[in-house]
């Protein structure tokens, strides 16, 4: 616990979005947006504001230009050709003369200045009927957000490369999941937001890059500047700046007492996942990225359970090619072979996006145009993945699932163009596993409460209870707002997994849970009770994972779920569940 607040600490809660405790200095990004001041200058000081202008315009046009060279190397002069449009703007010569005359008329600060010029500049091409326009105001409002981070010092937001000069723990309004995946470990020493939650694919993707993050503190960027020195502690999702000593002192004793633990539980990890009374379990690992295959089976997982190949297409110019997706896959299941690979099939859309250009903006982004729904009128997508999904699997022991399907037409089309791949393999003479198992997630209502006829046409299910709560709760997965309401042991959630896990059974097949709850310590009882056979979670977690279920009996699980499965309260069935995994192993709760 850190100490009674001392002189000059502050502390703010948030939602603890990746584990491990941090301290350093802040880097706020994106405070040109927030807090642009008019402040007035003296006439001595204008020569000099007008040079600001002038060597910001200038860093602002090499840096699109060093774009534009690298998007011209990756891609062709094709996409490259968009930052010509911007070097047009940054030029401009009836705005930046506007913005000089402002500066010596008005004598106010070039920040100010460029602002208000550029926002009405954008404001009324934004305005005009035309679609062309229209597009001109986005690439203005882009360009002046450049130059104002470059008047500010903050860099090149845009690509946090530009911006990571020394380790800091990064402080954003809100990050995309593709920021977080550019981030290095020894750039980034954590992050905190002002928006997001848990099961953010922000937060999903921190964890599994072991980067200790907070999130939903709603003003943090406002309460701290760049220089502040904070402890980030990513377990009780709080913000402590400037800790006091008591309060780094009680920290560094947390930090011992975890250490060792560590040590215990990683010379544990590659132990049989047994119940105390005989129960096999299948303990996978959850990955993002090809190359976090060899994490997977060195913390003890047996194989991945879920690989999301989405991360592929993201922070790409261009789609992957069948070629070079089946790179990444063959790389992927010959790392692991003869432990299994699950490949989750494309989920673009909801809050992974490959940019923010290149998809319609919708007003329900998680209940549109989203995963299997994509894929199924992106066909030649679809196709180029799934053909490399098939080449992969005559390597190692590959098996395949879709995601987000909603009912059982989406299942048989999905299968019907997996069908046609193998046929032009077989014709092309390409070998692939005809036996590849394929299975779906479970992560719509409509799909729990069917999962009898769709078990009748897939091989195995995994619950994406992310999704699941989100769907079943109708709580936005990422909005802090309501956090609060996001209840993974709500008696709809706890009897929508037996119904699951009992029509898998039935059919003679598994069920695996691969959404955030597989990783939460306190909710694995439960879903052992439930009749779950597999979980699969961030690599890092699954050496705590395991040693809670070899000290659990599953005769004990199987009580906590009947009871669960009759009671009303969400409250209570966590209560039940986290007292019975803080009894078998009240180490990891310390
Ligand atoms: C889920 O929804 O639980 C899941 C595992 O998929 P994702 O988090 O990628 O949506
Ligand atoms: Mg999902």
């Amino acid at each position: 616990m850190p100490s009674a607040i001392t002189t000059g600490e502050r502390i703010y809660h948030g939602i603890a979005a990746s584990p491990g405790v941090r301290q350093g200095k802040v880097l706020v990004l994106g405070k040109a947006r927030l807090t642009v001041a008019r402040q007035s200058i003296s006439e001595a000081q204008v020569a000099d504001e007008i040079r600001r202008f002038e060597h910001a315009l200038v860093l602002t046009r090499q840096q699109l230009i060093a774009v534009q060279k690298r998007l011209a190397e990756k891609s062709g002069d094709k996409h490259a050709s968009i930052f010509e449009a911007h070097l047009l703007v940054l030029d401009d010569p009836e705005l930046n003369n506007e913005v000089l005359t402002r500066i010596e008329n008005e004598r106010v600060n070039v920040e100010f200045a460029y602002q208000n010029v550029a926002e009405r500049y954008a404001a009324s091409l934004a305005a005009v009927d035309d679609e062309y326009l229209r597009e001109r105001a986005a690439d203005m409002r882009d360009i002046a957000e450049r130059v104002l981070n470059n008047l500010m010092g903050n860099g090149d937001e845009g690509d946090l490369r530009n911006v990571l000069k020394e380790p800091c723990i990064l402080v954003a309004h809100d990050l995309a999941p593709s920021q977080t995946a550019q981030m290095e470990h020894d750039k980034v020493l954590g992050f905190a937001t002002d928006v997001g939650s848990r099961t953010s694919h922000t937060a999903i993707m921190a964890k599994s890059m072991q980067i200790p993050a907070v999130v939903g503190l709603k003003t943090i960027t406002q309460e701290l500047v760049s220089g502040d020195f904070v402890l980030l502690d990513g377990v009780k999702g709080l913000i402590i700046v400037n800790p006091g000593a008591q309060t780094l002192a009680d920290y560094g004793q947390i930090e011992r007492q975890q250490h060792s633990l560590q040590e215990k539980l990683w010379l544990a990890r590659h132990e049989p996942t047994i119940t105390a009374d005989g129960h096999r379990i299948i303990l996978s690992g959850n990955i993002e990225n090809a190359n976090d295959a060899g994490a997977v089976l060195e913390c003890g997982a047996e194989g991945v359970g879920l690989f999301r190949t989405e991360f592929l297409f993201i922070n790409q110019e261009e789609l992957p090619s069948e070629q070079a997706q089946y790179v990444a896959y063959h790389a992927v299941a010959d790392a692991l072979k003869p432990a299994p690979v699950i490949l989750r099939t494309l989920d673009l859309g909801g809050d992974k996006f490959r940019s923010h250009t290149d998809v319609p903006l919708e007003m329900n982004p998680f209940l549109g145009w989203r995963a299997i729904r994509f894929c199924l009128e992106e066909k030649d997508i679809f196709r180029a993945q799934l053909r490399a999904i098939l080449r992969a699997s005559a390597v190692g022991n590959v098996k395949m699932m879709y995601p987000m399907i909603s009912g059982l037409q989406e299942l048989l089309d999905a299968n019907a163009l997996l069908e046609e791949c193998r046929a032009q393999l077989r014709a092309e003479g390409v070998p692939f596993d005809e036996q590849m198992d394929v299975g779906i997630m479970i992560e719509t209502p409509s799909a729990a409460m069917t999962a009898d006829a769709l078990a009748k046409r897939a091989g195995f299910f995994s619950v994406g209870t992310n999704d699941l709560v989100q769907y079943s709760l109708a709580v936005d997965r990422t909005n802090e707002k309501i956090a609060h309401l996001y209840e993974p042991t709500h008696p709809a959630i706890v009897r929508l997994i037996k119904l699951t896990a009992d029509a898998s059974h039935r059919a003679g097949h598994w069920t695996g849970v691969c959404g955030e709850m597989a990783g939460d310590l306190a909710l694995v009882p439960l879903l052992l009770g439930l009749g779950v056979d597999e979980l699969s979670a961030a690599p890092a977690t699954v050496p705590q994972i395991k040693f809670l279920i070899r000290r659990l009996k599953m005769a004990d699980a199987r009580t906590l779920a009947a009871f669960a499965l009759e009671c009303e309260s969400t409250a209570e069935i966590f209560d039940r569940s986290v007292n019975m995994a803080q009894r078998v192993a009240p180490e990891l709760f310390q």
